[in-house]
Protein backbone atom coordinates (compact mmCIF):
# COMPACT_ATOMS: atom_id res chain seq x y z
CA UNK A 1 0.00 0.00 0.00
CA UNK A 2 2.75 2.09 1.11
CA UNK A 3 4.60 2.10 -2.27
CA UNK A 4 1.80 2.01 -4.20
CA UNK A 5 0.61 5.40 -2.55
CA UNK A 6 4.56 6.30 -3.36
CA UNK A 7 4.13 5.58 -7.18
CA UNK A 8 0.89 7.16 -7.17
CA UNK A 9 2.54 10.47 -6.03
CA UNK A 10 5.54 10.54 -8.16
CA UNK A 11 2.67 9.75 -11.29
CA UNK A 12 1.07 12.63 -10.31
CA UNK A 13 4.23 14.95 -9.51
CA UNK A 14 5.65 13.96 -13.13
CA UNK A 15 5.39 17.02 -15.94
CA UNK A 16 4.74 14.69 -18.41
CA UNK A 17 1.47 12.87 -16.40
CA UNK A 18 -0.86 15.98 -17.59
CA UNK A 19 0.79 15.47 -21.27
CA UNK A 20 -0.84 11.90 -21.37
CA UNK A 21 -3.48 11.90 -24.46
CA UNK A 22 -7.12 12.57 -22.17
CA UNK A 23 -8.75 9.91 -24.76
CA UNK A 24 -6.82 6.76 -23.35
CA UNK A 25 -5.66 8.06 -19.89
CA UNK A 26 -8.21 10.85 -18.64
CA UNK A 27 -9.31 7.70 -16.43
CA UNK A 28 -6.36 6.84 -14.92
CA UNK A 29 -5.32 9.78 -14.10
CA UNK A 30 -8.22 10.35 -12.32
CA UNK A 31 -7.85 7.45 -10.30
CA UNK A 32 -4.64 7.87 -9.68
CA UNK A 33 -5.26 11.15 -8.30
CA UNK A 34 -8.25 10.59 -5.78
CA UNK A 35 -6.22 7.59 -4.62
CA UNK A 36 -3.51 9.95 -3.79
CA UNK A 37 -6.26 12.87 -1.86
CA UNK A 38 -7.34 9.59 -0.15
CA UNK A 39 -3.90 7.79 1.22
CA UNK A 40 -2.52 8.39 4.78
CA UNK A 41 0.16 6.51 6.08
CA UNK A 42 -1.71 5.78 9.48
CA UNK A 43 -4.11 4.23 7.92
CA UNK A 44 -2.55 1.12 6.53
CA UNK A 45 -2.78 -0.96 9.86
CA UNK A 46 -6.37 0.10 10.14
CA UNK A 47 -6.64 -1.12 6.82
CA UNK A 48 -5.05 -4.30 7.50
CA UNK A 49 -7.54 -5.04 10.31
CA UNK A 50 -10.30 -5.07 8.01
CA UNK A 51 -8.86 -6.94 5.84
CA UNK A 52 -8.30 -9.44 8.46
CA UNK A 53 -12.28 -8.83 9.74
CA UNK A 54 -13.35 -9.96 5.85
CA UNK A 55 -11.30 -13.00 5.98
CA UNK A 56 -12.83 -13.95 9.41
CA UNK A 57 -16.28 -13.48 7.72
CA UNK A 58 -15.51 -15.53 4.64
CA UNK A 59 -14.25 -18.04 6.75
CA UNK A 60 -16.69 -18.52 8.64
CA UNK A 61 -19.75 -18.33 5.99
CA UNK A 62 -17.18 -20.91 3.73
CA UNK A 63 -17.70 -23.18 6.54
CA UNK A 64 -21.29 -22.59 7.56
CA UNK A 65 -23.08 -25.76 7.44
CA UNK A 66 -26.93 -26.77 8.48
CA UNK A 67 -28.85 -30.02 9.98
CA UNK A 68 -30.61 -31.39 7.12
CA UNK A 69 -32.63 -34.77 7.74
CA UNK A 70 -30.07 -35.80 10.02
CA UNK A 71 -27.38 -34.77 8.04
CA UNK A 72 -24.54 -31.60 7.96
CA UNK A 73 -25.19 -30.07 4.77
CA UNK A 74 -22.98 -27.23 3.40
CA UNK A 75 -25.04 -23.91 3.22
CA UNK A 76 -25.13 -23.48 -0.62
CA UNK A 77 -27.05 -26.72 -0.33
CA UNK A 78 -29.41 -26.19 1.83
CA UNK A 79 -30.39 -22.61 -0.10
CA UNK A 80 -30.64 -24.41 -3.59
CA UNK A 81 -33.76 -26.01 -1.81
CA UNK A 82 -35.81 -23.00 -1.71
CA UNK A 83 -36.19 -23.89 -5.37
CA UNK A 84 -38.02 -27.16 -4.65
CA UNK A 85 -41.31 -27.42 -5.97
CA UNK A 86 -42.97 -28.27 -2.64
CA UNK A 87 -43.70 -25.81 -0.78
CA UNK A 88 -43.29 -27.63 2.75
CA UNK A 89 -39.35 -28.46 2.04
CA UNK A 90 -38.89 -24.74 0.88
CA UNK A 91 -40.80 -23.43 4.11
CA UNK A 92 -38.22 -25.61 6.18
CA UNK A 93 -35.20 -25.15 4.06
CA UNK A 94 -36.07 -21.15 4.65
CA UNK A 95 -36.40 -22.23 8.57
CA UNK A 96 -32.93 -24.07 8.52
CA UNK A 97 -31.22 -21.03 6.59
CA UNK A 98 -32.28 -18.62 9.68
CA UNK A 99 -31.57 -21.00 11.91
CA UNK A 100 -27.56 -20.99 10.67
CA UNK A 101 -28.49 -17.16 10.42
CA UNK A 102 -28.76 -17.34 14.27
CA UNK A 103 -25.71 -19.39 14.82
CA UNK A 104 -23.70 -16.82 13.50
CA UNK A 105 -25.24 -13.77 14.43
CA UNK A 106 -23.05 -13.09 17.30
CA UNK A 107 -20.15 -12.90 15.65
CA UNK A 108 -21.43 -10.90 13.09
CA UNK A 109 -22.45 -8.58 14.69
CA UNK A 110 -18.96 -8.56 16.54
CA UNK A 111 -17.11 -8.45 13.02
CA UNK A 112 -19.76 -5.35 11.51
CA UNK A 113 -19.39 -3.30 14.47
CA UNK A 114 -15.88 -3.31 13.91
CA UNK A 115 -16.10 -2.63 10.53
CA UNK A 116 -18.26 0.29 10.97
CA UNK A 117 -15.78 1.77 13.97
CA UNK A 118 -12.40 0.96 11.74
CA UNK A 119 -14.06 2.33 8.71
CA UNK A 120 -15.43 5.80 10.62
CA UNK A 121 -12.02 6.29 11.60
CA UNK A 122 -10.48 5.65 7.94
CA UNK A 123 -12.75 8.18 6.90
CA UNK A 124 -11.97 10.39 9.54
CA UNK A 125 -8.09 10.34 9.45
CA UNK A 126 -7.81 11.19 5.62
CA UNK A 127 -10.29 14.41 6.02
CA UNK A 128 -13.52 13.47 5.58
CA UNK A 129 -16.72 13.61 7.52
CA UNK A 130 -18.05 10.08 7.23
CA UNK A 131 -16.97 6.69 5.39
CA UNK A 132 -19.79 7.14 2.88
CA UNK A 133 -18.08 11.04 1.73
CA UNK A 134 -14.83 9.10 1.54
CA UNK A 135 -16.26 6.04 -0.73
CA UNK A 136 -17.72 8.93 -3.05
CA UNK A 137 -14.21 10.11 -3.79
CA UNK A 138 -12.61 6.78 -3.88
CA UNK A 139 -15.03 5.34 -6.05
CA UNK A 140 -14.90 8.43 -8.50
CA UNK A 141 -18.30 8.62 -8.49
CA UNK A 142 -19.69 11.18 -11.02
CA UNK A 143 -22.88 11.28 -9.07
CA UNK A 144 -23.90 13.00 -5.45
CA UNK A 145 -25.35 11.29 -2.18
CA UNK A 146 -28.34 12.74 -3.48
CA UNK A 147 -28.50 10.87 -6.91
CA UNK A 148 -28.72 7.67 -4.60
CA UNK A 149 -31.39 8.71 -2.64
CA UNK A 150 -33.29 10.42 -5.48
CA UNK A 151 -33.24 6.65 -6.92
CA UNK A 152 -34.08 5.10 -3.96
CA UNK A 153 -37.01 7.17 -3.86
CA UNK A 154 -38.44 7.39 -6.98
CA UNK A 155 -38.13 3.17 -7.61
CA UNK A 156 -40.14 2.72 -4.27
CA UNK A 157 -42.74 4.84 -6.04
CA UNK A 158 -42.72 3.82 -9.38
CA UNK A 159 -40.98 0.57 -9.46
CA UNK A 160 -42.65 -1.53 -7.00
CA UNK A 161 -46.36 -1.33 -8.03
CA UNK A 162 -45.26 -3.74 -11.15
CA UNK A 163 -43.12 -5.88 -8.67
CA UNK A 164 -46.07 -6.21 -6.88
CA UNK A 165 -47.98 -7.20 -9.51
CA UNK A 166 -46.00 -9.97 -10.66
CA UNK A 167 -45.61 -11.45 -7.32
CA UNK A 168 -49.27 -11.24 -7.59
CA UNK A 169 -48.86 -13.39 -10.90
CA UNK A 170 -46.45 -15.97 -9.28
CA UNK A 171 -48.98 -16.01 -6.21
CA UNK A 172 -51.71 -17.55 -8.59
CA UNK A 173 -49.08 -19.48 -11.08
CA UNK A 174 -48.08 -21.12 -7.15
CA UNK A 175 -51.75 -21.32 -6.59
CA UNK A 176 -50.67 -19.93 -2.52
CA UNK A 177 -53.36 -17.35 -0.90
CA UNK A 178 -50.29 -15.67 1.38
CA UNK A 179 -46.74 -15.03 -0.63
CA UNK A 180 -44.33 -16.31 2.47
CA UNK A 181 -40.51 -15.87 2.36
CA UNK A 182 -40.04 -19.06 0.73
CA UNK A 183 -42.19 -18.42 -2.20
CA UNK A 184 -40.03 -15.28 -3.19
CA UNK A 185 -37.31 -16.87 -4.48
CA UNK A 186 -36.11 -18.73 -7.73
CA UNK A 187 -37.16 -21.01 -10.77
CA UNK A 188 -39.90 -23.54 -8.86
CA UNK A 189 -42.02 -23.12 -11.91
CA UNK A 190 -40.12 -24.34 -14.38
CA UNK A 191 -40.41 -28.19 -13.86
CA UNK A 192 -37.50 -29.32 -15.93
CA UNK A 193 -33.99 -27.99 -16.81
CA UNK A 194 -33.50 -26.42 -20.14
CA UNK A 195 -31.12 -28.72 -21.31
CA UNK A 196 -30.01 -32.29 -19.65
CA UNK A 197 -26.06 -32.08 -21.36
CA UNK A 198 -24.04 -28.93 -21.54
CA UNK A 199 -23.41 -29.58 -25.57
CA UNK A 200 -26.64 -28.86 -25.69
CA UNK A 201 -26.60 -25.67 -23.65
CA UNK A 202 -24.07 -24.70 -25.77
CA UNK A 203 -25.83 -25.52 -29.45
CA UNK A 204 -29.28 -23.48 -28.28
CA UNK A 205 -27.29 -20.62 -26.84
CA UNK A 206 -24.87 -20.09 -30.07
CA UNK A 207 -28.21 -20.11 -31.90
CA UNK A 208 -30.17 -17.88 -29.92
CA UNK A 209 -27.21 -15.48 -29.45
CA UNK A 210 -26.78 -15.70 -32.94
CA UNK A 211 -30.54 -14.71 -33.77
CA UNK A 212 -29.56 -11.82 -32.07
CA UNK A 213 -26.65 -10.40 -33.56
CA UNK A 214 -24.46 -12.62 -36.05
CA UNK A 215 -21.57 -10.76 -34.37
CA UNK A 216 -22.79 -12.59 -30.66
CA UNK A 217 -22.95 -15.85 -32.28
CA UNK A 218 -19.51 -15.92 -33.93
CA UNK A 219 -17.93 -14.62 -30.98
CA UNK A 220 -19.54 -17.69 -29.31
CA UNK A 221 -18.46 -20.19 -31.48
CA UNK A 222 -14.81 -18.59 -31.81
CA UNK A 223 -14.83 -19.11 -27.88
CA UNK A 224 -16.00 -22.59 -28.15
CA UNK A 225 -13.91 -23.57 -30.81
CA UNK A 226 -10.54 -22.67 -28.70
CA UNK A 227 -11.80 -24.09 -25.39
CA UNK A 228 -12.49 -20.19 -23.59
CA UNK A 229 -15.82 -21.87 -22.37
CA UNK A 230 -14.83 -23.89 -19.43
CA UNK A 231 -18.48 -24.91 -18.42
CA UNK A 232 -18.54 -28.39 -17.77
CA UNK A 233 -18.91 -29.93 -14.26
CA UNK A 234 -15.57 -31.34 -12.81
CA UNK A 235 -14.84 -33.08 -9.30
CA UNK A 236 -13.31 -29.83 -7.09
CA UNK A 237 -14.00 -26.56 -9.60
CA UNK A 238 -14.68 -23.72 -7.78
CA UNK A 239 -18.87 -23.08 -7.54
CA UNK A 240 -19.06 -19.57 -9.26
CA UNK A 241 -19.44 -18.16 -12.89
CA UNK A 242 -16.90 -15.53 -13.81
CA UNK A 243 -15.57 -14.05 -17.37
CA UNK A 244 -12.01 -13.20 -17.29
CA UNK A 245 -10.31 -10.98 -19.97
CA UNK A 246 -7.27 -12.33 -20.95
CA UNK A 247 -4.52 -9.29 -21.51
CA UNK A 248 -2.34 -10.70 -23.81
CA UNK A 249 -4.06 -13.04 -26.23
CA UNK A 250 -6.70 -10.78 -26.05
CA UNK A 251 -9.34 -12.98 -26.25
CA UNK A 252 -12.15 -13.84 -23.13
CA UNK A 253 -12.53 -16.52 -20.74
CA UNK A 254 -15.66 -17.77 -19.41
CA UNK A 255 -15.62 -20.18 -16.55
CA UNK A 256 -18.31 -21.86 -14.41
CA UNK A 257 -19.55 -25.22 -13.02
CA UNK A 258 -23.19 -25.83 -14.71
CA UNK A 259 -25.14 -28.54 -13.86
CA UNK A 260 -28.82 -28.46 -15.65
CA UNK A 261 -30.94 -25.65 -14.55
CA UNK A 262 -32.16 -22.79 -15.59
CA UNK A 263 -29.95 -20.40 -13.73
CA UNK A 264 -26.97 -21.73 -16.20
CA UNK A 265 -28.63 -20.96 -18.87
CA UNK A 266 -29.09 -17.48 -17.82
CA UNK A 267 -25.97 -17.14 -16.19
CA UNK A 268 -24.32 -18.20 -19.42
CA UNK A 269 -26.10 -15.42 -21.66
CA UNK A 270 -25.17 -12.87 -18.67
CA UNK A 271 -21.54 -13.89 -19.13
CA UNK A 272 -21.82 -13.63 -23.00
CA UNK A 273 -22.72 -10.38 -22.41
CA UNK A 274 -19.81 -9.24 -20.43
CA UNK A 275 -17.81 -11.25 -22.90
CA UNK A 276 -18.86 -9.24 -25.99
CA UNK A 277 -18.14 -6.38 -24.27
CA UNK A 278 -14.79 -7.67 -23.58
CA UNK A 279 -14.05 -8.20 -27.28
CA UNK A 280 -15.36 -5.05 -28.19
CA UNK A 281 -13.10 -3.26 -25.97
CA UNK A 282 -10.12 -4.95 -27.01
CA UNK A 283 -10.97 -4.78 -30.40
CA UNK A 284 -11.88 -0.79 -30.13
CA UNK A 285 -8.91 0.20 -28.25
CA UNK A 286 -6.70 -2.87 -26.69
CA UNK A 287 -6.34 -4.45 -23.10
CA UNK A 288 -7.57 -2.19 -20.46
CA UNK A 289 -6.11 -2.35 -17.38
CA UNK A 290 -7.08 -1.70 -13.88
CA UNK A 291 -8.20 1.53 -13.91
CA UNK A 292 -10.09 1.65 -16.79
CA UNK A 293 -13.16 -0.40 -15.04
CA UNK A 294 -15.90 0.98 -14.24
CA UNK A 295 -18.74 -0.58 -12.08
CA UNK A 296 -21.44 1.60 -13.11
CA UNK A 297 -21.24 0.12 -16.39
CA UNK A 298 -19.53 -3.40 -15.87
CA UNK A 299 -23.24 -5.17 -16.00
CA UNK A 300 -24.94 -3.31 -18.05
CA UNK A 301 -23.98 -5.61 -20.93
CA UNK A 302 -24.53 -8.57 -19.57
CA UNK A 303 -27.85 -7.86 -18.06
CA UNK A 304 -28.55 -6.11 -21.27
CA UNK A 305 -28.03 -9.67 -23.08
CA UNK A 306 -30.19 -11.70 -21.00
CA UNK A 307 -33.28 -8.95 -21.76
CA UNK A 308 -31.96 -9.09 -25.34
CA UNK A 309 -32.84 -12.68 -25.14
CA UNK A 310 -35.66 -13.01 -23.79
CA UNK A 311 -37.75 -13.45 -26.42
CA UNK A 312 -35.60 -16.52 -28.18
CA UNK A 313 -36.07 -18.62 -24.93
CA UNK A 314 -38.34 -20.68 -26.40
CA UNK A 315 -35.34 -22.25 -28.31
CA UNK A 316 -34.85 -24.00 -24.83
CA UNK A 317 -38.77 -24.07 -23.88
CA UNK A 318 -40.90 -25.06 -26.06
CA UNK A 319 -44.21 -25.54 -24.04
CA UNK A 320 -45.71 -22.21 -24.54
CA UNK A 321 -46.42 -22.02 -20.53
CA UNK A 322 -42.85 -22.93 -19.70
CA UNK A 323 -41.83 -20.35 -22.17
CA UNK A 324 -43.80 -17.86 -20.31
CA UNK A 325 -41.86 -19.03 -16.98
CA UNK A 326 -38.78 -18.78 -18.21
CA UNK A 327 -39.68 -15.15 -19.56
CA UNK A 328 -41.23 -14.52 -15.85
CA UNK A 329 -38.40 -15.88 -14.01
CA UNK A 330 -35.84 -13.67 -15.88
CA UNK A 331 -37.98 -10.81 -15.17
CA UNK A 332 -38.01 -11.70 -11.74
CA UNK A 333 -34.27 -11.66 -11.85
CA UNK A 334 -34.23 -7.91 -13.62
CA UNK A 335 -36.45 -6.78 -10.11
CA UNK A 336 -33.93 -8.31 -7.73
CA UNK A 337 -31.25 -6.81 -9.48
CA UNK A 338 -32.85 -4.02 -9.06
CA UNK A 339 -33.99 -3.63 -5.59
CA UNK A 340 -31.85 -5.94 -3.62
CA UNK A 341 -28.76 -3.54 -4.33
CA UNK A 342 -31.00 -0.42 -4.25
CA UNK A 343 -31.76 -1.47 -0.64
CA UNK A 344 -28.56 -2.62 0.02
CA UNK A 345 -27.18 0.51 -0.52
CA UNK A 346 -29.58 2.50 1.58
CA UNK A 347 -28.55 0.36 4.36
CA UNK A 348 -25.12 0.89 3.96
CA UNK A 349 -25.66 4.62 3.40
CA UNK A 350 -27.51 4.51 7.17
CA UNK A 351 -24.87 2.55 8.68
CA UNK A 352 -21.66 4.68 7.80
CA UNK A 353 -23.90 8.31 8.42
CA UNK A 354 -24.75 6.56 11.94
CA UNK A 355 -21.40 4.68 12.86
CA UNK A 356 -22.22 4.61 16.77
CA UNK A 357 -25.37 2.37 15.99
CA UNK A 358 -26.27 -0.84 18.08
CA UNK A 359 -26.76 -4.12 16.63
CA UNK A 360 -30.40 -4.73 17.86
CA UNK A 361 -30.74 -0.58 15.55
CA UNK A 362 -28.85 -2.44 12.64
CA UNK A 363 -30.99 -5.35 12.07
CA UNK A 364 -34.44 -3.40 12.47
CA UNK A 365 -33.29 -1.21 9.75
CA UNK A 366 -32.06 -3.75 7.73
CA UNK A 367 -35.87 -5.08 8.15
CA UNK A 368 -37.47 -1.97 7.51
CA UNK A 369 -35.38 -1.17 4.58
CA UNK A 370 -35.87 -4.60 2.97
CA UNK A 371 -40.00 -4.61 3.31
CA UNK A 372 -39.90 -1.34 1.53
CA UNK A 373 -38.36 -2.85 -1.40
CA UNK A 374 -38.10 -6.41 -2.22
CA UNK A 375 -39.98 -7.84 0.56
CA UNK A 376 -42.70 -5.38 -0.61
CA UNK A 377 -45.31 -8.02 -1.98
CA UNK A 378 -44.21 -10.60 1.00
CA UNK A 379 -46.27 -11.51 4.13
CA UNK A 380 -42.79 -11.55 6.70
CA UNK A 381 -45.44 -11.30 9.77
CA UNK A 382 -42.92 -13.26 12.69
CA UNK A 383 -40.06 -13.49 10.68
CA UNK A 384 -39.36 -9.53 11.44
CA UNK A 385 -36.14 -10.87 13.73
CA UNK A 386 -34.86 -13.26 11.39
CA UNK A 387 -35.09 -11.25 8.04
CA UNK A 388 -33.65 -7.95 10.15
CA UNK A 389 -30.58 -10.78 10.91
CA UNK A 390 -29.80 -11.72 7.53
CA UNK A 391 -27.50 -8.76 6.28
CA UNK A 392 -24.93 -11.02 7.13
CA UNK A 393 -25.60 -13.06 3.98
CA UNK A 394 -24.58 -10.38 1.93
CA UNK A 395 -20.77 -10.83 1.02
CA UNK A 396 -20.80 -7.20 -0.22
CA UNK A 397 -21.46 -5.59 3.23
CA UNK A 398 -18.48 -7.02 4.20
CA UNK A 399 -15.75 -7.24 1.72
CA UNK A 400 -16.97 -4.00 -1.06
CA UNK A 401 -18.99 -1.39 0.98
CA UNK A 402 -20.84 0.90 -1.20
CA UNK A 403 -20.49 -1.30 -4.55
CA UNK A 404 -24.44 -1.95 -4.68
CA UNK A 405 -26.33 0.52 -6.47
CA UNK A 406 -24.18 0.12 -9.46
CA UNK A 407 -26.00 -3.16 -10.08
CA UNK A 408 -29.39 -1.16 -9.75
CA UNK A 409 -27.79 1.50 -12.30
CA UNK A 410 -26.94 -1.09 -14.73
CA UNK A 411 -30.06 -2.98 -14.69
CA UNK A 412 -31.88 0.38 -14.76
CA UNK A 413 -30.06 0.98 -18.30
CA UNK A 414 -30.40 -3.04 -19.44
CA UNK A 415 -34.05 -2.80 -19.12
CA UNK A 416 -34.56 0.78 -20.80
CA UNK A 417 -31.91 -1.60 -23.39
CA UNK A 418 -35.08 -3.98 -23.31
CA UNK A 419 -37.62 -1.30 -24.02
CA UNK A 420 -35.52 -0.02 -27.05
CA UNK A 421 -35.25 -3.68 -28.48
CA UNK A 422 -39.16 -3.89 -28.37
CA UNK A 423 -39.51 -0.85 -30.72
CA UNK A 424 -36.72 -1.33 -32.48
CA UNK A 425 -34.53 -4.53 -31.95
CA UNK A 426 -31.92 -3.37 -35.22
CA UNK A 427 -31.25 -0.17 -33.38
CA UNK A 428 -31.38 -1.60 -29.64
CA UNK A 429 -28.64 -3.83 -30.93
CA UNK A 430 -26.50 -1.53 -32.76
CA UNK A 431 -26.69 0.75 -29.72
CA UNK A 432 -26.07 -2.17 -27.51
CA UNK A 433 -22.58 -2.67 -29.39
CA UNK A 434 -21.69 0.69 -29.95
CA UNK A 435 -21.78 0.92 -26.02
CA UNK A 436 -20.13 -2.14 -25.08
CA UNK A 437 -17.21 -0.42 -27.13
CA UNK A 438 -17.46 2.98 -25.88
CA UNK A 439 -14.39 4.99 -24.52
CA UNK A 440 -14.12 4.24 -20.84
CA UNK A 441 -12.68 7.83 -20.56
CA UNK A 442 -15.80 9.20 -21.35
CA UNK A 443 -18.11 10.39 -18.41
CA UNK A 444 -20.21 6.99 -17.39
CA UNK A 445 -23.63 8.73 -18.56
CA UNK A 446 -21.82 9.30 -22.58
CA UNK A 447 -21.48 5.90 -22.19
CA UNK A 448 -25.05 5.17 -20.86
CA UNK A 449 -26.04 7.47 -23.93
CA UNK A 450 -23.88 5.58 -26.49
CA UNK A 451 -25.75 2.58 -25.66
CA UNK A 452 -28.78 4.13 -26.01
CA UNK A 453 -29.78 4.63 -22.56
CA UNK A 454 -29.95 7.14 -19.99
CA UNK A 455 -28.01 7.44 -16.60
CA UNK A 456 -30.63 9.40 -14.93
CA UNK A 457 -32.65 8.14 -12.04
CA UNK A 458 -34.87 11.44 -11.66
CA UNK A 459 -38.62 10.60 -11.30
CA UNK A 460 -39.16 10.87 -15.31
CA UNK A 461 -36.94 8.31 -16.31
CA UNK A 462 -37.49 5.80 -12.82
CA UNK A 463 -41.68 6.62 -13.64
CA UNK A 464 -41.72 5.78 -17.48
CA UNK A 465 -39.89 2.52 -16.70
CA UNK A 466 -42.55 1.65 -14.47
CA UNK A 467 -44.86 1.98 -16.64
CA UNK A 468 -43.23 -0.13 -19.34
CA UNK A 469 -42.21 -3.03 -16.76
CA UNK A 470 -45.90 -3.14 -16.08
CA UNK A 471 -46.74 -3.37 -19.82
CA UNK A 472 -43.75 -6.71 -20.06
CA UNK A 473 -45.48 -7.66 -17.04
CA UNK A 474 -48.99 -7.43 -18.61
CA UNK A 475 -47.71 -9.41 -21.82
CA UNK A 476 -46.07 -12.37 -20.13
CA UNK A 477 -49.54 -13.05 -17.76
ZN1 LIG B 1 -21.89 -10.02 -14.21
Amino acid sequence: MKYEAKLNEKCCESPFFHELDEKRYGLMRRVRKSKVKLFREENIPLMVKEQELCTKYSEIMGGLTVEWEGEEKPFPFIKSQLDHLDREVREKAYHAMMSAHRQIKPDMDAIMDELVRLRHQIAKQAGFENYREYMFVEKNREYSVQDCYDFHENAEKHIIPAWNRLADVFKNKLGVDTYRPWDNTTAKLLKKPPYSEVSTLMDGVSEILGKTDPYFGERFNYMRGHGLLDLEVRKGKGPHAFCAPLLVSGDIFVFSNFSPSHDSLSTLIHEMGHAVNGYLEFSEHGPFDQHQWRAEIAELYSFGMQLLLLDKLDRFYPDEEDFKSAQREELRYAFTMLFSPLSGDLFQHWMYTNPTHTAEERDQKFFEISKRFGLSPVDTSGFEEEIGMSWAGTIHYFHVPFYTIEYSMSMLGALQLLENYQKNPEQAVESFKKGASADLNQSIAKVYEETGVRFDFSEPVVKQMGNFLEKVIQEIH
